[in-house]
């Protein structure tokens, strides 16, 4: 959804956006929108400055980070986005060096503001680095793949640390 800055006021403007899962790509190998997302808030406009406050709703699948199963990760995440021209930025060195210490400045392009790219961002940001399925997930097998949650497979004596498996041949002797 795209917000016109030219009809935006320094009086705040609600907005509301229902995602459907489609509509919205994150990661697209391994996340996913799980559900509609829900964004919704105010903007408001003073000079060129835009002003996006609100909050996202959200459930995300993510890929276990071992065994690649699908967890759904419930976002509920608030965000106060401060957009400048993107000419501004290039121009004004300060406000670059703002941009970049601070996640909570971006840009804008001609007259429009992508939401659909603030939601993304903000929904990423709001998602743990690394997602277990569960705590003790036993992940793949590295030689044959197996689901090693579900199943056991002939590799592991492969997997045992070298290191193990030399005290083990010292402890039978
Ligand atoms: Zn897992
Ligand atoms: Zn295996």
């Amino acid at each position: 959804m795209r917000i016109e800055v030219d009809q935006l006021k320094e009086a705040s403007a609600p907005f509301a956006k229902n995602y459907a899962p489609a509509e919205l790509q994150l990661e697209d190998d391994f996340m996913r929108l799980a559900s509609e997302a829900k964004v919704e808030g105010r903007a408001s406009k003073k000079r060129e400055q835009v002003r996006m406050q609100g909050t996202i709703n959200a459930s995300v699948e993510v890929d276990c980070d071992r065994c690649a199963a699908p967890v759904n990760v419930p976002v509920n995440t608030d965000f106060d986005v401060t957009y400048l021209p993107l000419e501004a930025l290039t121009v004004d060195a300060e406000a670059t060096e703002l941009q970049e210490d601070d996640l909570n400045f971006a840009a804008y392009e001609g007259n429009t503001l992508d939401l659909d790219v603030l939601a993304r961002e903000q929904i990423l940001l709001a998602l743990p680095t690394r997602q277990l399925c569960r705590e003790d997930c036993q992940g793949l097998c590295p030689a044959c793949g197996a689901n090693l949650n579900t199943q056991t497979c002939g590799c592991e004596q492969q997997d045992i640390d070298p290191r193990w498996a030399a005290l083990a041949a010292l402890k039978k002797t």
